[in-house]
């Protein structure tokens, strides 16, 4: 087999997306100003193990002030906002469409991205998104993060995997692209049970997915466990773990992220987190020393 992906050896969303816009689009983060269920007590209370007081949305931020910075920077750039922070689908439809429609308002933005947990797509959310998608191009996140239910447990997920199945059907039958994002190095699991992961996730056929670590986050419930009770990867370690897991994937499935981007003010552990570089360089290194690309070991 080819590697169609020349030196990225993966179908990197980046090079996806400057492909079908003709130019380069960069990714918006921002923070819609939701809540999430799994923390205001609707669904559980004290959130997923790992998750900082942001919700997940690190470097999310207004949406003006980095389409300044980056029109100096690209000027021809267009843009996609990522409703980043907790859970971009958890309000009520009305209220939602009012925000997505804000942001699609914006001049040269050409799509969005919203993530979301699985149990906040109910049926009047899901025919706003099939609506939008039908005039943009649109894709929903899942932090599924983990098939294993007893894994789901020990992190405070707040919901077994037949939710995520049920709503990957649901955005199926509306013809909304996925993406699923993948932890590794979760309480408990081997690396056979992140591959598992990896396999289920990718036999339902999403547009794209994400992989990064488990990182231990001051002022989270992991950081109380860590090191105790938590263990974190080792940076070869995780590099493999990327590598064997994207020469397992179908080509079409587009890579979103396979490194998390943490700030250094706040992490506790594993620090090579903080040279993303270095991650990036190690897992395209890996790839060369094997000879493969994603989709080489199916
Ligand atoms: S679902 Fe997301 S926002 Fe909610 S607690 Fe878990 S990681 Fe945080």
């Amino acid at each position: 087999m080819e590697n169609p992906f020349k030196s990225t050896h993966f179908n990197a969303i980046g090079p996806y997306l400057q492909k079908k816009f003709g130019g380069r689009v960069a990714k918006l983060s921002i923070d819609g100003g939701f809540t999430c269920p799994n923390r205001d007590g609707t669904k559980g209370v004290g959130g997923c193990i790992y998750c900082s007081d942001d919700g997940g949305g690190h470097y999310a931020s207004d949406i003006t002030g980095q389409m300044e910075l980056l029109s100096h920077k690209w000027p021809e750039s267009k843009y996609i906002v990522y409703f980043q922070s907790y859970t971009n689908t958890y309000g009520p439809a009305d209220i939602l469409r009012k925000k997505y429609e804000e942001a699609l308002a914006r001049p040269d933005v050409v799509g969005l991205a919203i993530a979301t947990r699985p149990d906040c797509l109910p049926p009047d959310v899901i025919e706003l998104l099939k609506e939008l998608s039908r005039r943009t191009y649109l894709w929903v996140e899942l932090g599924l993060q983990t098939i294993h239910d007893s894994t789901a447990l020990l992190i405070n997920r707040g919901y077994p995997l037949n939710v995520f199945d049920e709503a990957m059907d649901r955005l199926k039958d509306a013809g909304i692209p996925a993406v699923v994002h993948l932890i590794f190095g979760l309480p408990g699991e081997t690396h056979s049970d992140m591959i598992a992961s990896v396999d289920y996730v990718a036999a339902k056929k999403p547009f794209g997915m994400k992989f990064h670590q488990l990182y231990i986050m001051k002022g989270t419930k992991a950081a109380e466990y860590y090191p105790e009770r938590l263990r974190v990867l080792e940076k070869d370690e995780y590099i493999s773990l990327v590598v064997n897991s994207i020469e397992r994937l179908p080509q079409d499935i587009t890579i979103h992220r396979v490194t998390g981007d943490p700030p250094a003010s706040d992490l506790i552990a594993p620090l090579w987190s903080l040279d993303k570089r270095s991650v990036l360089n190690g897992i395209q290194k890996e790839f060369k020393r094997r000879g493969s690309f994603q989709g080489s070991r199916l």
